[in-house]
């Protein structure tokens, strides 16, 4: 059953749970032949300023996939992140996805409601105004697959890396269901599930893969963040955002003047400034590991020679602050 599908698609951000994505598909035995990667750039495509995100983040994907042998593509909605948060009274901007044979796609953009944000999405588990997630990742993956006519015909398994301790709403996630994107009973049908496979895992048995397999991580993670999502992240608290203060003073500086300019904070009980003031950067952070962090070229060796030592990061089994 596990294996019986043409397809396996990760959902791969790049993040440790990611990662255990595809090192237990491969521990049991899928041909990485049969799976691809999918990175969805939270700022835009790749020659677009970074905002919220590593700058890393995106030439980290690749190289991950490079290592494995495993085809990567990668997707976005065009100007990201900002252009979203920016909307007045405008439409939401195309996306575009890469697809084999080194083709890019473009799709949306022009029919859809004229619509204002000016505000950051707000922590919340609705992701009705949590826009960040279902704009710049969830609607992007299922717009993808519902425009390649190459998964018509197919079974497809698009995996995610959603654990249950994580928080309470994603203990509850359904380990195996019928995708959004799912067509089995259209006219060209095409079957598309969702797996979790590591909804009951703990975060010991990541690390353990990880480290069976000899990965180096995310440079975010050597700092001392325990999750890899954007730098910035909406539900980073004080420690994290003082950290990403410290990493990009100049971002941060932007953000905190979004927030005066749209007179709404992106935390509902205290400002981005004083949220900064509050928190005790990570004591990890070097010189070397930020310039890794936040460069666009990611040179460091994915997988760890033999003779060197592999090393827990300094953020495993920290303070997880992530969707809930
Ligand atoms: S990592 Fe955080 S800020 Fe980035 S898209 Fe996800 S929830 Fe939004």
């Amino acid at each position: 059953m596990k294996n019986s599908y043409d397809k396996y698609i990760i959902a791969f951000s790049g993040g440790k749970d990611s990662i255990s994505l595809v090192l237990y598909l491969l521990s049991i035995g899928i041909h990485p032949s049969r799976i691809e990667l999918w990175h969805h750039d939270i700022d835009g495509g790749s020659d677009e300023a970074t905002f919220m995100d590593w700058e890393c983040t995106h030439d980290y994907c690749r190289k991950f996939a490079q290592a494995f042998g495993i085809e990567i593509y990668f997707s976005w909605k065009e100007g990201g992140f900002k252009r979203e948060m920016l909307r007045d009274n405008a439409k939401t901007a195309p996306t575009w996805f890469e697809c084999p044979g080194g083709i890019l796609k473009k799709v949306g953009g022009v029919l859809g409601k004229l619509a204002t944000r000016l505000r950051f999405p707000q922590v919340s588990a609705d992701l009705k105004v949590r826009w960040c997630s279902a704009y710049l990742k969830i609607d992007i993956c299922a717009t993808a697959i519902r425009n390649q006519e190459r998964f018509n015909g197919l079974r497809v398994c698009v995996l995610s890396g959603e654990r249950g301790e994580e928080s309470s709403a994603r203990a509850k996630y359904n380990i195996f269901e019928p995708d959004r994107s799912d067509l089995r009973n259209g006219k060209v049908p095409r079957v598309i599930d969702r797996w979790r496979p590591l909804r009951d895992w703990t975060e010991k048995q990541v690390w353990d893969i990880i480290k069976q397999y000899r990965v180096r991580v995310h440079p975010c993670y050597y700092m001392g963040w325990s999750r890899c999502s954007c730098k910035f992240c909406i539900f980073g608290n004080a420690d994290q955002f003082a950290s990403a203060n410290v990493v990009s003073p100049n971002i941060a500086s932007e953000l905190i003047a979004y927030e005066d300019l749209f007179g709404v904070t992106m935390k509902r009980n205290t400002d981005l400034k004083t949220l900064i003031q509050c928190g005790n950067p990570y004591p990890n952070i070097t010189k070397d590991l930020a310039t890794i962090a936040t460069s666009k070229e990611y040179t460091e060796q994915i997988i760890f020679n033999d003779h060197e030592e592999w090393l827990l990061p300094a953020g495993a089994f920290g303070e997880s602050c992530g969707p809930n």
